[in-house]
């Protein structure tokens, strides 16, 4: 449910609003929008939706009181009509800038983090990338440095001035990892894990919440509103490939979800073509079409010899290939930033601007 103040609403008119949700045992959230103060009401709302109507119409300030029709409340552009922006040292994401994430699957050496950070920084991304937990789905399988790999992001972003990201497996990991990275992430295999999703509401840094590979957007969305809902408005989504009955890539880019995503919701939309596909020559058309449509940027695996890497190799980009995907990115993101952002008709517009040579 949203109550829209009135423009002439006083503080303290806003004030009793806020003690009349939280004497009804709701939570409220505020949103400036739009020269109008928007309050939200989170919590379980649907046994007593009238009684909450009429008490709330009726307050002094209020202008209008309407149901958020969507389940995901704090996430919905409803509540929230202006894209959220996130801003982390000098990266800017969902600002209509190019986004670039890149680095190795896993920080597997001293010497391959810092290698391709400077490779990756001169190349153009805009954040390094680099696994140190590593969700692994076979238990022989390389896990990772740990708190050793976190140290040696922290360096590579001394040297080169990139911010760092990197993924956060469990609630006991979320201290170690919010000390050293600018944003954690959460992966796929994580998304729906409340726990952990309550854990990062809990910080101050900026999250990305990577797509369950069996989730629908409206789970997705759901799992946004946890860390939302716990803390945490600087969330952004990650599209990177989702399980069909296809078998001859990885998984499956679904890229309808940038545009939808954008129509649903405020936040910044990422789209990771290295996991989607599984395989390095499809990264680069898979990278252009999620930004062609729409996707605020991209995250891809780069490292200095992908076949000696200890995880991802066949999807990794070599330090070439990143410079030639850049080379490509680069033009088609300043067509598509030049077309109106209207959320809800930038698939069509955009589709229509995409150059017929790609
Ligand atoms: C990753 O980006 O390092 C990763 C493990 O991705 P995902 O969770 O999407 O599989
Ligand atoms: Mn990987």
């Amino acid at each position: 449910m949203i109550i829209v103040m009135s423009a002439t609403a006083t503080a303290e008119e806003i004030n009793s609003v806020k003690s009349a949700i939280l004497a009804e045992g709701l939570q409220p959230h505020e949103n400036p929008a739009q020269g109008h103060v928007v309050i939200a009401l989170v919590g379980e709302v649907s046994t007593r939706r009238q009684h909450l109507e009429s008490r709330f119409s009726a307050l002094p300030g209020v202008e209008s009181v309407t149901p958020i029709t969507r389940p995901f409340k704090l996430a919905s552009r409803e509540f929230h009509p202006d894209d959220t922006i996130v801003e982390v040292g000098p990266a800017v994401i969902g600002d209509g800038s190019l986004t670039v994430m890149a680095g190795p699957c896993s920080v597997e050496s001293r010497e391959v983090a810092l290698e391709t950070a400077q490779a990756v920084a001169a190349g153009g991304a805009t954040i390094l990338r680099g696994g140190a937990f590593k969700p692994r789905t076979s238990p022989y399988a390389f896990q990772g440095l740990g708190v050793e790999a976190l140290r040696y992001l922290a360096e590579a972003r001394e040297l080169t001035g990139l911010p760092v990201i990197t993924e956060v497996m469990e609630p006991s990991q979320v201290e170690v990892v919010n000390r050293y990275a600018d944003i954690l992430q959460i992966g796929t295999r994580n998304m729906q894990n409340y726990s952990l999703l309550t854990a990062v509401g809990r910080v101050a840094k900026p999250v990305m919440l990577k797509r369950g590979y069996g989730a629908t957007i409206e789970e997705w969305l759901m799992a946004a509103e946890y860390i939302i809902s716990s803390g945490n408005p600087n969330v952004i989504l990650c599209e990177r490939g989702i399980r069909t009955f296809e078998t001859s890539t990885r998984n499956t880019m679904d890229l309808t979800a940038v545009p939808l995503l954008h129509h649903l919701t405020h936040l910044p939309v990422i789209v990771d073509p290295s996991h989607a596909t599984g395989k390095r020559w499809l990264v680069k058309p898979l990278a252009m079409a999620g930004v062609a449509i729409g996707a605020d940027g991209v995250m891809v695996e780069v490292h200095p010899r992908p076949d000696e890497a200890l995880s991802d190799g066949e999807q990794s980009l070599t330090f070439e290939g990143f410079g030639d995907l850049m080379a490509s990115l680069r033009p088609l993101h300043r067509q598509v930033a030049a077309l109106p952002r209207d959320p809800v008709l930038s698939a069509a517009a955009m589709a229509a601007a995409i150059p017929t040579e790609h």
